[in-house]
């Protein structure tokens, strides 16, 4: 992957105070980056903080910086020193997003600062036009894996992978194994290449995977075994299947974010579907989390898109609805309806 590190150099050396920011629901892939470019730029001697719209999963809390100083600021926890952190910044650098929309309540924050703002991202359609550097690209299985090339460019690591820190190098390790499902999806010669060089650089790799993939509770585990045998339905005619996640369920199962992670892959085990789908209450009611995912020949991003207020990728993609959720399944079955060959296959 060659990445031009001129730019992006220039506007780390003239920067002390970097806000690094990533979207909405952080998943590990939002964790991971922003936490790896934290102990980057730390090690560089800036003064990296992280800002986070919502609260992350309780099983990635070990990447947080060490230095209680440095904590991260959960906008939704603490909007005050969210803003503040952003609108005093001299570099903003928005990780895993493809919209500024995505970062909620940090959008205007960082649309009016007065500091440059960069982007390194892995989604469709990115808002190049909206940062002053965009480092984008959907070539690659995640955004730590994105940010790994680049940190290899900059002239400081100079393609030495041994030069990145090990709190770094296991938060990028983190990002891709879970954007890719532990290997499974969006997996490209580059990111074998990519793991290949973390773990002989000190990536313990059976551990991460303990920490992060089996953490859960036993009411977790609970609740994805009563989704696929309760709540799954099947669509025939669309090759499709869903599952409606309610706050009452939520609060049975004494749901944690992060409790749902891997339950819209299931169904897609099933020979006979195609798409999967998990339509999830929010706690303050305000909307539906939509979940889309597919087999490979099935392209979501589009009906993200088109029909809940989202994007993504091809095989993975989320979104919103405003709806009760018991409008739902009518819903998701009009819009399948309406979802023509052509915007399902392209
Ligand atoms: P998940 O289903 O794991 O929440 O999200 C799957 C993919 O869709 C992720 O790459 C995520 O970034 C993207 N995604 C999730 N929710 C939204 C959303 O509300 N808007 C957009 N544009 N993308 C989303
Ligand atoms: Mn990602």
């Amino acid at each position: 992957m060659s990445i031009d590190p001129t730019r992006l150099e220039a506007l780390l050396s003239s920067a002390a105070d970097i806000a690094l920011v990533s979207h909405f629901n952080p998943d590990g892939d939002a964790v991971g980056s922003v936490t790896a470019a934290y102990h980057y730029l730390k090690a560089r001697g800036k003064r990296p903080r992280i800002i986070l719209p919502s609260p992350y999963p309780e099983s990635m809390a070990f990447l947080e910086p060490d230095d209680p100083r440095d904590r991260i600021v959960i906008c939704e926890q603490d909007p005050e020193t969210a803003h503040a952190l952003v609108a005093r910044a001299d570099l903003i650098i928005c990780l895993d997003l493809n919209r500024l929309s995505r970062t909620e309540y940090l959008e205007n924050d960082i649309l009016s600062a007065r500091a440059p703002k960069v982007l390194v991202d892995h989604h469709l359609a990115a808002e190049l036009d909206r940062f002053d550097l965009a480092i984008s690209t959907t070539g690659v299985s995640s955004t730590c894996e994105l940010l790994y090339w680049t940190l290899l460019a900059l002239p400081d690591i100079a393609g030495d992978p041994a030069r990145i820190g090990i709190r770094c190098a296991e938060s990028i390790y983190v990002g891709m194994m879970t954007d890719t499902n532990n290997f499974s999806n969006s997996v490209f010669p580059s990111t074998f290449e990519m793991a290949s060089k973390l773990i002989a650089r000190g990536v313990d790799k059976d551990g991460l995977q303990e920490k992060v993939l089996s953490c859960y509770s036993v009411s977790r585990t609970r609740l994805l075994g009563h989704m696929v045998k309760d709540k799954m339905r099947l669509i025939p005619r669309h090759q499709a299947a869903y599952m409606l996640l309610s706050n009452r369920e939520k609060e049975r199962y004494h749901f944690k974010p992060g409790d749902s992670e891997g339950f819209v892959n299931l169904p897609l085990a099933i020979d006979s579907v195609q798409i999967s789908a998990l339509f999830t209450e929010n706690a303050d009611g305000g909307y539906i989390r939509v979940s889309l995912r597919s087999k490979s020949r099935i392209n979501v991003n589009r009906l993200a898109v088109r029909f809940f207020f989202g994007g993504g990728h091809r095989n993975a993609s989320g979104g919103r609805l405003y709806i009760p959720l018991e409008e739902v399944p009518a819903y998701f079955e009009k819009a399948l309806d309406a979802y023509t060959d052509e915007e399902k296959f392209s």
